[in-house]
């Protein structure tokens, strides 16, 4: 993220005006600011060379009164507290937009993990498990995969969980590998979801998704299934993705102005995300700048990669054709940029309701684990659809009553649905 952008200010300001909105008790709004938990821990790991390395690690817990915190956990260089109060704080916001009976938890740790060899990774992954066993459960908080986390960590994790409990316990851990404990649909969850609601977006503001262009920013999980769900769903075209490039450690704009094709760019993308750049050239795609995909002449802006990519600055490069704006990633568009996108009158789908497809699909996971019965695929995506079109709905509907920002009314549903959870519980 921009280093000036401190995501946890961001999350409070956001909520600091809708607050405002709905003018909510003073004292509602000292639990609902800060989370209610938090822990940080050092990891040591035996490394291959024999040596001990210690990792910082973190888990926040910011609300569970509508049910166990749930959210993933991410490995990072530049991980931060700050960054993951944010982004607890945004989960719960999130469970309680898609109405699943979820509170709000993200964890992560300081590390680069393309520098750990694979049973450097596992060791680590078991390592967090071991520091926070005590305070994570199927019926406490739930932990998932998010940037720099993958399926195969996940069931490391739950393996070591399950031995430290003494029983086997899928449950404790979403975003498992499938016939691990996981779900058929989750790799796709998110980034179909996200195409969900700019199907649904775009049926509202009467655009033809054929006749539409979209610029996605990065190409991790989210973004390679949002612009698979934007080609083959919608039938549009993505003329561009971006990515962060490991070895030239910098980011790059691939684009093909008749429209990229994601699967391909998938079969030459690395594990980390990094795409190899003769192969695209090769096949006709122009190399750009990392930040070329914000001022692409398009009708949707699809962000994907990190938080406050859409900021005071970028804000301006953004075409006169933008129409629409789905927020992919966590929080990447800042309150300033917000105010630039209100003025201009561009419709805007906020990441909280955008992004739900993944801890949608991850609460499917665990009520699977707890049936121990398995869906298809076909009956996740369904399910999935109509979680994210009917939360769509919801906050549009609120939007257009109270002429006010999505952002705004996906956050005013959200909160009256954790205040009333807490009256409920007698907290408040
Ligand atoms: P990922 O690690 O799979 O992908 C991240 C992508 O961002 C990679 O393609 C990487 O190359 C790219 N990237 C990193 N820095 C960049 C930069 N400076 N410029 C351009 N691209 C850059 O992660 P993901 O799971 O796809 O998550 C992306 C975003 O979506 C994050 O904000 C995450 O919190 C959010 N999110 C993920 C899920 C999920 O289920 N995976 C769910 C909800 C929200």
């Amino acid at each position: 993220m921009a280093e000036t952008t401190n995501a946890f200010e961001m999350a409070q300001r956001q909520f600091d005006h809708v607050a405002e909105l709905l003018k909510l008790d003073p004292q509602v709004r000292e639990i609902l600011r800060w989370p209610l938990r938090e822990f940080h821990f050092r990891i040591p790991v035996r490394m291959d060379d024999g040596s001990i390395k210690v990792f910082q690690g973190f888990r926040v817990q910011h609300n569970d009164a509508r049910g166990p915190s749930k959210g993933g956990i991410r490995f990072h260089p530049a991980e931060t507290i700050d960054t993951v109060r944010a982004l607890a704080t945004w989960m719960t916001w999130k469970c309680a937009v898609v109405d699943i009976p979820l509170g709000g938890g993200k964890g992560g740790v300081i590390v680069d993990p393309a520098t750990l060899s694979t049973s450097e990774k596992e060791r680590l992954v078991r390592g967090w498990v071991q520091q926070m066993w005590k305070n994570i459960g199927p019926r406490q908080d739930v932990p998932a995969p998010d940037v720099g986390t993958t399926p195969q960590m996940m069931g490391w994790m739950m393996d070591e969980y399950s031995k430290l409990v003494g029983e086997y316990t899928p449950g404790v851990i979403t975003g498992k590998p499938v016939g691990g404990g996981g779900s058929l649909g989750r790799t796709e969850a998110t980034g179909f979801g996200v195409i969900y609601t700019v199907r649904e977006a775009m049926k509202h503001l009467k655009l033809d998704p054929t006749q539409c262009l979209a610029a996605v920013q990065g190409f991790g999980n989210v973004a390679q299934y949002a612009a698979i769900g934007f080609t083959e769903q919608l039938g549009g075209k993505v003329v561009c993705v971006s990515y962060w490039d490991r070895e030239d450690r910098t980011s790059y704009t691939v684009s093909k102005a008749d429209g990229i094709d994601p699967r391909f760019l998938m079969s030459i993308t690395d594990q980390y995300g990094t795409i190899d750049k003769t192969k695209a050239r090769e096949a006709g795609y122009t190399i750009e700048s990392g930040d070329a995909w914000i001022s692409k002449d398009v009708d949707v802006l699809i962000p994907a990669a990190l938080e406050g990519q859409i900021n005071a600055e970028s804000v301006h490069k953004i075409s006169p054709r933008v129409k629409l704006i789905a927020e992919g990633a966590n929080g990447p568009t800042t309150p300033e940029a917000d105010e630039v996108i209100k003025q201009r009158g561009i419709f805007l789908i906020p990441d909280f309701l955008c992004n739900a497809g993944g801890v949608t699909v991850s609460y499917f996971e665990s009520v699977q684990n707890d049936m121990n019965f398995y869906w298809p695929k076909e009956e996740v995506l369904a399910k999935l659809d109509q979680k994210m079109t009917a939360a769509f709905q919801a906050v549009l509907e609120l939007a257009e009553k109270e002429k006010v920002f999505m952002r705004d009314a996906a956050y005013m549903v959200a909160i009256n649905r954790v205040v009333k959870a807490m009256e409920l519980r007698g907290w408040i």
